[in-house]
């Protein structure tokens, strides 16, 4: 069975985060952040080890590591009953990053809808990125330089999967807006699916 889903996507800093935490709190929405399944790995596995080691330098952490731990994830959530396929549209924030993450999610994904959080702003992101690593306690926010690998990275690896899964799926979201009215425009297609 495949998972009813809808991906948040967009560069670094551009607000996916907040607009997952909002939409899990609906019910029948399941909030999935890559970066927090990451996060929540303890150091001594080689999972952990690997995530300190390339997100340190901005990098994305290896597919096979990424597909692993996604699954596992996934499927733990499911056990634990806090995710019910049968019921649930899955909000994805932070994967596929590249596209052949997103040709392996493929056969478990049904993708509805792509909101694409656009931020031509590339300062803003990075004043609100040095904001988070303080207030969240972020140690790949910190550093400048850390930051603008991230920000190559998305535009080189990560932008070109919104052509893979193309314009009749792709939402372009103001992600500039405050966060009510970015909720209102996601909503908005939200309700028409
Ligand atoms: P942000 O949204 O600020 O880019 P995340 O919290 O989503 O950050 O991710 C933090 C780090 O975790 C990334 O820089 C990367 O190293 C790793 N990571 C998260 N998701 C993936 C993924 N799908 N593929 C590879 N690496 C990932």
């Amino acid at each position: 069975m495949k998972y009813r889903t809808i991906l948040l996507f967009g560069a670094p800093g551009a607000g996916k985060g907040t607009q997952g935490k909002i939409l899990g709190t609906i019910p029948n929405f399941f909030h999935c952040a890559c970066g927090d399944v990451f996060r929540n790995l303890t150091i001594d596995s080689e999972l952990g080890r690997a995530f300190v080691k390339y997100s340190s330098k901005g990098k994305l952490v290896p597919d096979e590591y990424t597909a692993r731990l996604w699954r596992d994830n996934i499927e733990a959530q499911t056990q634990l009953g806090r995710f019910d396929p049968e019921r649930d549209t899955l909000v994805l924030d932070g994967i596929p990053r590249n596209k052949s993450q997103a040709e392996m999610l493929t056969e478990a994904l049904d993708v509805i809808a792509v909101f694409n959080f656009v931020c031509a702003d590339v300062s803003k992101l990075v004043e609100r990125l040095q904001r988070r690593a303080v207030r969240d306690n972020r140690l790949d926010d910190a550093n400048l330089d850390v930051i603008k690998k991230r920000l190559e990275i998305y535009e080189k690896e990560t932008k070109p999967v919104l052509d893979f899964y193309g314009p009749k799926l792709v939402h372009d979201i103001d992600s500039t807006q405050t966060p009510i009215n970015v909720l209102r425009d996601i909503l908005r297609v939200i309700a028409r699916t």
